[in-house]
C-alpha cells in the first residue's frame, strides 16, 4: 500500500466535527437563559448521542465508545487551543489512531462509452472512527487564523469564521450577539 502526503490547504469552508468537539465540555448559556450551564456530555451515552446529533454521523454511537470520545474531545481541545496559541499541539496521538480505525476502498468505473474513472469511498465501522476521520479531513483545511473564541465576555466557545471578510465576533448570534447588542443598548441608554 502506498502513502500520499498532503500539505493543507486552508479553506475557508466550516470545520463543524472539530468545533463540536472542542467546545464539548465547556460552559454554555443556551438562548433565554442567563446562567452558564455546565453539562458533561460523556457522563451518560443519551446526552453524548445528543452532542453528535447536529453532526449527521453516518454510524451510532456505541454504548462501549463513550471513553474513547472522550479522549477524542479532550485531544481535540488541546489541539485547537495549541493552534489558538500558535502552540504547537501536544498530542496528535489518539485522533490519529482513532482515525486510523477508517478505511478506504477504491473502485474502477467503465461509463457507457468506456471511460475509466476511479473513486475512493471511505469507511467506518464506528462513530468515534468516523469521528476522528472527519476531524483530520477538517484540521487538512482549517485556517488556523479563523479560529477564534467568542469575543462576548462571558462565553467562552470556540467557533470557525467561515465569513469572507474575517469579521464574525460571536459564536453565535443567539444569544451571544443578541445579548452584546441589548447590552450596548442599556449601557448607551440607561
Ligand atoms: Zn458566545
Amino acid at each position: 500500500m502506498s502513502a500520499e502526503t498532503t500539505a493543507t490547504t486552508p479553506q475557508r469552508r466550516p470545520v463543524p466535527t472539530l468545533v463540536v468537539l472542542a467546545n464539548a465540555t465547556r460552559p454554555r448559556r443556551p438562548p433565554n437563559t442567563r446562567a452558564a450551564i455546565t453539562v458533561n456530555p460523556f457522563d451518560s451515552h443519551a446526552v453524548a448521542v445528543a452532542l453528535l446529533e447536529p453532526l449527521g454521523l453516518e454510524q451510532q454511537l456505541g454504548t462501549d465508545e463513550v471513553d474513547d470520545l472522550r479522549a477524542l474531545a479532550a485531544e481535540t481541545q488541546a489541539i485547537t487551543e495549541a493552534l489558538l496559541g500558535n502552540r504547537r499541539p501536544p498530542s496528535i496521538a489518539t485522533l490519529n489512531r482513532l482515525a486510523g480505525q477508517a478505511s478506504a476502498t477504491r473502485t474502477v468505473r467503465v461509463a457507457p462509452d468506456g471511460t475509466l474513472s476511479t473513486d475512493v469511498r471511505w469507511h467506518a465501522a464506528t462513530a468515534v472512527a468516523e469521528l476522528a476521520w472527519r476531524i483530520v479531513a477538517e484540521l487538512g483545511r482549517l485556517d488556523p487564523s479563523r479560529l477564534r473564541h467568542c469575543a462576548r465576555e462571558p462565553c467562552d466557545l470556540l467557533f470557525y469564521d467561515t465569513t469572507r471578510s474575517r469579521t464574525q465576533r460571536w459564536h453565535s448570534e443567539s444569544p451571544c450577539g443578541q445579548r452584546e447588542r441589548q447590552d450596548r443598548w442599556r449601557r448607551t441608554n440607561g
